[in-house]
């Protein structure tokens, strides 16, 4: 085998070696395109030179293989670490341990942005409710004026617990913070009665049986908004959810609604915004039509009242739902959902005060 081919080998090896190192399928080496190419060339040699140039192919190959083997079998022998020591335990620079920083923890975006949604309905005069997590049937569907068998169910799909309720009914995990109303109703009717009215503010965690992608989660959040009172109209639920988005975007907007329809209100309606980014000249937000589609909403339905105990002859009350990750995602321009609960520190480290540190 004449010289240049021996090199080129060699030169092959020195580059794959120093690879393997950064490589984490340290077996991918053996697929890579600078072997290939090495064994794709034997055909092209003439005769004399085929068996060499072959041998030391395979030579390369297994001195490879061997380097993977090895390395695997370190991987392996590795002893565990502990990872939630507050030291560096496993640092093999000096035998002291050195401490880690303690500036790399921050609020999560969806907190922090729902504490200062929550302050906005609080100056408003808004109680705030926490939702929770597993729910019944009844709160669900049916005092939402969901019958049994209701098509609109449908568009709840979420996730069951295989247990049953005292009703023979699956537990779930709610589809959204409306299963609140009946319990929130039901709680602040003696104020109601006494003269002043029901507004309250119920932000919590919602799960849905969804096909994942940059618009869609499995588990998001939600708020949900409650005001009942006496001589209460659509007028003042526009109002109130305007003077919200106003607030929390710090801009004039201006509102639309089109008819909906929910079965716990009537009428329903989808409540859009002007866009605050553009002021309507057209964006990549608002998909250049000037307004975005923020929430559903409407009158609360008389039977929802109803089903609470509360006369809605004499009372009548709004309510809307709204995603949160909807609202942070317009306001700081974010692409993709899925980022909130990915765990990714750049994403979060966005949001932290300060801008985050170095760890
Ligand atoms: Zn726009």
């Amino acid at each position: 085998m004449n010289q240049e081919l021996s090199e080129q080998i060699n030169n092959v090896k020195s580059v794959l070696e120093a690879r393997l190192s950064t490589l984490e399928d340290k077996r991918s080496i053996l697929r890579s395109v600078e072997l290939k190419a090495l064994y794709e060339q034997i055909k092209t040699l003439p005769d004399e030179n085929k068996a060499a140039y072959g041998q030391a192919v395979n030579e390369l190959r297994q001195q490879l293989s061997q380097l993977v083997a090895e390395s695997e079998s370190s991987a392996q022998a590795l002893s565990a670490i502990d990872v939630s020591a507050p030291f560096a335990i496993n640092s093999t620079k000096d035998r002291r341990p050195g401490l880690l920083p303690a500036n790399s923890g921050s609020e999560h975006p969806i907190m922090s942005e729902q504490a200062k949604i929550l302050d906005i309905f609080k100056g408003m005069g808004f109680s705030v409710v926490e939702s929770r997590e597993i729910d019944d049937d009844w709160h669900m569907f049916g005092a939402l004026n969901f019958p049994e068998g209701h098509p609109a169910r449908d568009h709840y799909d979420t996730f069951m617990t295989t247990q049953t309720d005292v009703n023979g009914k699956q537990w779930i995990a709610p589809a959204h913070t409306s299963t609140m109303q009946n319990r929130i109703l039901e709680h602040y009717k003696p104020d109601l009665e006494n003269g002043s009215p029901i507004a309250v503010v119920i932000p919590g965690r919602v799960f849905r049986n969804e096909d994942v992608d940059a618009r869609h989660e499995h588990t998001f959040y939600q708020m949900e908004g409650v005001y009942v009172g006496e001589n209460v109209s659509i007028g003042n639920l526009i109002a109130t959810l305007k003077v919200f988005l106003e607030s929390y975007y710090e801009a004039e907007i201006k509102v639309k609604t089109q008819p909906f329809y929910f079965p716990f209100t009537e009428p329903s309606l989808e409540f859009s915004m002007s866009c605050p980014f553009c002021n309507q000249a057209g964006c990549r937000v608002c998909s250049y039509s000037g307004w975005i589609e923020m929430l559903g909403c409407g009158m609360i339905h008389p039977n929802v009242l109803k089903f609470a105990g509360i006369d809605a002859s004499k009372y009548q009350g709004f309510a809307w739902g709204c995603g949160i990750e909807r609202f942070i995602m317009l306001k700081h321009g974010i692409e993709d959902i899925r980022l909130f609960e990915s765990g990714r520190l750049d994403f979060l480290r966005q949001f932290s005060l300060g801008g985050g540190g170095e760890q």
